[in-house]
């Protein structure tokens, strides 16, 4: 069983449905509020706008990714840090039933990293982002996972954490002998270049806008870089061989995640030993499938599923 270790964000998604009215008195009472379709990143959202946020989804990109791979049948676990609040029993919770080991999350102070995200009348949202316990993920945390980042047959990581501990994680495999095949998913783009030029990472995943903001990095990047062009499929280049994916034809009901199931299921595939191409191909599939079903998490498909989509 190929052992996937994601190291990186975890977060709860508290959604609300709130009319225009209801923000405005909100936005009023604090002197500030995110405007339709803007994300804004804040310390803590205040607890009156909390209460009116009814659902919650579990999320953030690390996490996504290791639950992608635990449903492509990896032995499959998360690093990272939680916090002391309620969100973080759900985080644990959550996740270990969806088949991916906790054992390493550490505890900090705080809260666990949270998005609140009210959605309009006319289908807008408003998104204020809480880093809380994902902000908080220090290089010493990194040094002290070194044993289960070196055990991995392919490690995970993303731009959801500080950068200084994305670099000392990869700094713990330099110089070793056996190490992890490392995928890099560049997302956010802002400061992945710093990333990018760490030598220990072996691939990379930007999405189209990505690949275009870090289009000068990506071209002194001496790995495997994997476009993810939405229904457009997957270009490949490994700097000797250059070749195109496409995606399977489906009826697209949520494209959000996609790119995350793609990893997952990417990570599995090379943690099991498949080639390049073999491994984008199932992504491919898998990513492809998962916008055929709501919500991020809840919408990857088995392997199973992704099997018989091949045929
Ligand atoms: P992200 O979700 O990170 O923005 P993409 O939009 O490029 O990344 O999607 C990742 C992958 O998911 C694509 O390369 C493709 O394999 C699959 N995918 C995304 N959208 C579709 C779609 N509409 N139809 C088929 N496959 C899709």
């Amino acid at each position: 069983m190929a052992r996937v270790v994601s190291f990186g964000s975890v977060n709860v998604d508290h959604v609300g449905y709130l009319s225009r009215d209801r923000i405005a008195a909100l936005a009023d009472a604090h002197g500030w509020f995110p405007g339709a379709g803007e994300t804004v990143r804040v310390d803590a959202v205040p607890a009156d706008i909390h209460d009116d946020l009814t659902e919650t989804f579990l999320g953030g990109k690390g996490a996504n990714q290791a639950v992608a791979a635990a449903a492509a049948g990896a032995d499959a676990s998360l690093l990272g840090c939680v916090g002391d609040d309620e969100d973080e029993h759900a985080v644990v919770e959550t996740l270990a039933a969806r088949g991916v080991a906790v054992d390493g999350l550490e505890r900090v102070d705080g809260p666990t990293g949270y998005a609140a995200i009210v959605v309009d009348e006319t289908g807008e949202n408003h998104i204020a982002i809480v880093a809380g316990a994902n902000g908080r993920v220090t290089p010493a945390y990194a040094r002290r996972q070194g044993d289960r980042l070196r055990d991995a047959d392919c490690l995970l990581l993303q731009n959801e954490l500080p950068a200084d501990a994305i670099l000392a994680a990869l700094d713990e495999l330099s110089g070793v002998e056996r190490r992890p095949t490392v995928v890099y998913d560049p997302a956010p783009a802002d400061g992945a270049d710093a990333v990018l030029a760490h030598d220990a990472v072996d691939v990379v995943t930007p999405n189209e806008g990505e690949a275009a903001a870090l289009s000068d990095a990506l071209d002194g990047f001496d790995g495997t870089v994997v476009r993810t062009l939405g229904a457009r499929g997957v270009a490949v280049d490994t700097g000797d061989e250059a070749f195109h994916v496409g995606s399977p034809t489906v009826d697209p009901v949520d494209t959000t995640g996609a790119g995350d199931v793609f990893v997952g299921y990417l990570a599995t595939e090379f943690g099991d030993g498949a080639s390049l191409r073999a491994a984008v191909e199932l992504a491919a599939v898998a990513a492809a499938l998962s916008t055929t079903a709501e919500g991020v998490q809840t919408a990857v498909p088995t392997r199973t599923q992704v099997l018989d989509g091949l045929r």
